[in-house]
């Protein structure tokens, strides 16, 4: 958080305010990948099946079937039927069953992030430069040990601590397009609703969704960090593009795949990365690079485009993500403390560590419009106010802040 100092766990590095309560869990979370496809209809199309299925005046229900859809809608409080506005390839409709509370109008719906001032787009070329001269594997069979880091359902095998690699479209290996996931954008039916709670809007599908399942990335306007520091506005649709940054601090925390497994066979992630944040450090800060054997010989800092001399102030260090006037689904996606969803940072074509894709994944079964969460990652006692939680989890921490 902009005003929360060093972000504590680079692993969940989102900076929120909490704006909700997750809704009902269910125990059908505990349902098998197959079972999966059982699950997958808004409730008022199984109540159009089951009217239709009436046999004593099947015209006349049908016709009655049209109508209980249409007048359901109706009541089940649909208020826009696209946010995206066809910018997503599919529809993510909003929902409000329990006031007159409407998505802000100055709010603009985006389907990617954006570079926003003149300083994040320094930033985010000095990453690139990095990138460029890492000499890393950009095969993502490759970085993740040869079995890339999804299976052949497309979902994510574990999370990773130093980031998923995606395969960019020029990767023609045989298994490289099943690596491009992140990369082809949300394919699930989410649906932004009202939680009738003081958590506000939340996030939820309309089908049943498998652990390791892409959901949607966070998407915001791009600036430094000493910007977002400056903001006066609410921080919380802030969040902090410093993930890959706290993996070069403090590495041994990330080596192995992180925190919650979704497989048995965790691809095997290399080092490669590391050696492309050392780059970083050089190309950003001017500061010697550590050779750890794998890269290309560092390239001075003179023919780093322009870049000399850049900020040496670790607060312009990083980038950030402000999704307050523009972003996406992913911005109405509530904290819980027992989540069903996890961030991962991942590295599509393009990517740097600077500026990259942090995406929503599916950390267990989730049922049919169960309510989508994920842990914010708030450091108790980071913040100079207290700031309770009330996610209702029956382990909730009490407090976010
Ligand atoms: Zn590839
Ligand atoms: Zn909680």
């Amino acid at each position: 958080m902009a005003t929360l100092g060093a972000v504590p766990d680079c692993c969940s590095p989102a900076r929120f305010t909490l704006t909700g309560i997750p809704g009902q869990y269910s125990s059908s979370a505990r349902v098998e990948f197959n079972e999966m496809k059982n699950f997958g209809k808004p409730s008022a199309f199984r109540q159009l099946r089951l009217a239709s299925s009436d046999n004593q005046a099947a015209a006349a229900t049908t016709n009655l079937a049209r109508r209980t859809l249409l007048t359901g809608t109706n009541r089940r409080g649909l208020i826009d039927s696209d946010i995206s506005k066809g910018k997503e390839t599919v529809r993510i409709p909003v929902y409000n069953t329990f006031n007159i509370q409407r998505i802000p109008e100055d709010f603009t719906y985006i389907r990617e992030s954006v570079l926003k001032t003149e300083g994040a787009k320094a930033l985010a070329e000095a990453g690139r430069l990095a990138m460029a001269h890492g000499n890393l594997p950009l095969c993502s069979i490759a970085h993740h040990g040869g079995s890339g880091p999804y299976n052949n359902e497309r979902q994510l095998l574990c999370t990773i601590g130093e980031g998923v690699l995606e395969c960019a479209e020029e990767c023609q290996g045989r298994a490289c397009k099943g690596t491009r996931v992140v990369s082809q954008g949300i394919t699930l039916p989410l649906q932004i609703f009202h939680t009738g709670t003081q958590r506000g809007w939340g996030v939820r599908c309309a089908q049943g969704i498998a652990p390791g399942t892409f959901i949607a990335c966070y998407a915001g306007e791009g600036i430094t960090d000493s910007e977002a520091e400056k903001l006066t506005t609410s921080d919380a649709y802030l969040y902090d593009l410093s993930h890959f940054l706290e993996v070069r601090r403090d590495p041994a925390e990330h080596e192995a795949p992180n925190d919650i497994n979704l497989s048995r066979t965790p691809p095997v992630p290399t080092d490669c990365l590391k050696v492309y944040l050392d780059n970083y450090s050089y190309f950003l800060h001017g500061a010697q690079p550590q050779n750890r054997g794998a890269s290309s010989p560092m390239r001075s800092p003179q023919k780093a485009g322009g870049h000399e001399g850049r900020g040496s102030a670790e607060g312009e260090s990083h980038l950030t993500l402000d999704a307050r006037r523009a972003g996406n689904v992913a911005r109405f996606v509530n904290h819980c403390c027992e989540p069903n969803c996890q961030m991962q940072s991942v590295l599509v074509a393009g990517d740097s560590a600077l500026w990259h894709h942090t995406a929503l994944f599916a950390i267990t079964n989730i049922g049919p419009n169960q309510e989508l969460t994920y842990d914010y990652g708030y450091t108790l006692g980071a913040g100079s106010n207290e700031l309770e939680c009330r996610c209702g989890a029956p382990r909730c921490k009490g407090r976010l802040l």
